[in-house]
């Protein structure tokens, strides 16, 4: 151990989802990205972190599109080399029956160790639960999070690693927490008021979603016939997870009381959450700290090369790696589409997982003054997401993104199965970031920091983490003026008025006519957020105010 580590307290990180390679699909969207990203960064920066995760045998679906365009999803079982047999297994009782879970050690990522749990054995009456990553709700979704929390402890104890704190990142980790008191009560008889009070001072916990109905809550009775309450009593878990309704256990709710601290994903995001938890009573302090991207994952070092170059020539040079990116993104497009844009006219990417807040088609809302440009392909939209596998409003999002590439073939694309290397791919490769969530429900947005860090100039709603970033004219653009409104209709239209507005008399004209301040807009996005949006400072925060 390095003299930098050992004075710092070391941490076992627990989430649902580890974005690590795009081809190791035991990652959704962006809580895995941050999740992997946070791995390697501590592996990197030399951080005394470990991770706890589950092994899905299937993962997440793989998006596609049927003959008419309309979404689907397919599972299928993937098997991976690198998985490393720790020789453990844990026993887990979820609904009376033993379910025995195996543990991998992933560590062929550039990451800290990363222990995964798998209940894909023959001796499992129930292998699947570590099936489908966030393919069910209710009472499934409750084991998955048992094997992950409960199993998860065990396994650590298991492997002989003995940590200070546990970080659940969102509230899938929770019953963790259960096990953990369960362990003070039976085994130093501490009573359930004296275990959470000492336990409270080993869990942290960083809370995601801004949007209500994205807090997980289940019935008490269902977590008691699942026996995810362990020792626990009624009583303890409404004490713990119940707001007015006694009945409910929220997830959220209860991660905020059992830890000491507790934080959100950006600034902005960590006002919203305050207002939306102010209610919880004993409940953490919710810190803002911002999410941060691992920079040599997800950024051209040529272009961070020429970005900080000081000759007269380091425009033209930036300008050229952006250019090569730009030329592989549409090779991309290419091969995977038949659609072959145009490399020297604009390109906007847009890839978001598909939910109504994100309003995917603002941007055609107003035909008018879209169809010209893209008729003429003045503008080009690449479009990329994926929506949870039980969602129909957002399948129908993706159905209409899909209608618009019909639409427009030569202007608008849709990429299926968005991933990570799609995410590389476009947040290098495009021009232009384009996101236009209705504001405040975007927590933080990790893929705007990875498209400036790259040069891709963003266009975003002030909304996440580009508060804290956007220099309106100088390293991007701001629309919207950061104005709320309670009609959403009222929302959607002042927020597309402004998105067009910006595009018409700044972002087309600048690109096609002013390139020098085109590239200077470039090095300035890249230089203005190289180091603050990155995980080595991000760690560097969660060590200063989460973990001390
Ligand atoms: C970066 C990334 C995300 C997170 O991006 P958001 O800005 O939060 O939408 C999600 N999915 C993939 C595949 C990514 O690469």
């Amino acid at each position: 151990m390095s003299k930098k580590t050992k004075h710092l307290p070391k941490v076992a990180y627990f989430c649902m989802e580890y974005g690590l390679h795009s081809d190791f699909k035991i990652y959704a969207g962006g809580l895995g990205i941050l999740a992997g990203d946070y791995l390697k960064g501590a592996k990197d920066y030399d951080y005394p972190i470990v991770g706890l995760g589950i092994m899905w045998k299937q993962g997440y679906g793989d998006q596609m599109i049927d003959e008419n365009g309309q979404p689907f999803d397919a599972y299928r079982n993937r098997k991976y080399e690198f998985l490393k047999d720790t020789g453990v297994t844990v026993d887990v009782q979820i609904r009376s029956v033993n379910v025995k879970c195996k543990v991998w050690l992933v560590d062929a990522f550039g990451n800290a160790p990363l222990y995964l749990l798998d209940t894909d054995l023959p001796e499992n009456a129930d292998a699947w639960i570590s099936g489908q990553l966030y393919g069910w709700f209710g009472e499934e979704r409750i084991a998955q999070e048992m094997v992950l929390g409960i199993g998860g402890v065990r396994a650590l104890r298991a492997l002989g690693i003995n940590v200070d704190l546990y970080h659940f990142n969102e509230g899938h980790a929770l019953f963790a927490g259960f096990e953990l008191l369960r362990e003070r009560m039976e085994y130093k008889g501490d009573s359930f008021k004296k275990a959470t009070k000492k336990l409270r001072q080993q869990i942290v916990f960083t809370t995601h979603t801004p949007v209500a109905q994205g807090n997980e809550t289940h019935p008490i009775d269902r977590i008691m016939y699942m026996g995810a309450n362990l020792c626990l009593k009624r009583k303890h878990l409404s004490e713990l997870g119940s707001l007015e309704d006694k009945d409910h256990f929220n997830m959220t709710v209860g991660a905020l009381r059992m830890s000491k601290k507790s934080n959100a994903v950006a600034q902005l995001h960590g006002k919203t959450a305050n207002i939306m938890w102010a209610d919880v009573k004993k409940s953490s302090k919710i810190a803002a700290i911002t999410n941060g991207i691992h920079v040599p994952t997800w950024v051209d070092g040529k272009v961070l090369l020429a970005a900080y170059d000081l000759k007269a020539t380091a425009l033209d040079q930036l300008w050229d790696a952006h250019f090569n990116n730009k030329k592989a993104l549409v090779d991309f497009i290419e091969e995977r589409n038949g659609v072959k844009l145009d490399v020297n006219k604009l390109i906007i990417g847009f890839s978001r997982r598909a939910v109504p807040y994100k309003r995917s088609d603002l941007i055609f809302r107003n035909p008018e003054i879209i169809e010209p440009l893209l008729k003429n392909q003045t503008i080009q939209l690449v479009f990329s997401g994926k929506s949870h596998p039980l969602d129909d409003a957002g399948k129908a999002i993706v159905a209409t993104l899909v209608e618009m590439s019909k639409k427009y073939p030569k202007s608008v694309v849709f990429l299926t199965d968005y991933d990570m290397r799609i995410g590389a791919v476009l947040t290098r490769g495009a021009d232009v970031w384009l996101n236009n969530p209705v504001r405040p429900k975007e927590a933080s947005g990790t893929s705007g920091m990875k498209a400036s860090m790259n040069g891709v100039l963003n266009l975003s709603i002030l909304d996440g983490w580009w508060p804290e970033a956007c220099d309106h004219g100088v390293n991007g653009w701001q629309f919207g003026d950061a104005k709320e409104y309670k009609n959403p209709a009222k929302q959607d239209l002042h927020d597309m008025n402004g998105l067009h507005s910006v595009l018409t008399k700044d972002v087309v004209p600048t690109f096609y006519k002013k390139k020098t301040k085109w590239r200077e807009m470039m090095r300035n996005s890249v230089v203005s957020t190289h180091k603050q949006f990155s995980v080595r400072r991000m760690l560097g925060e969660y060590y200063e105010i989460l973990y001390k």
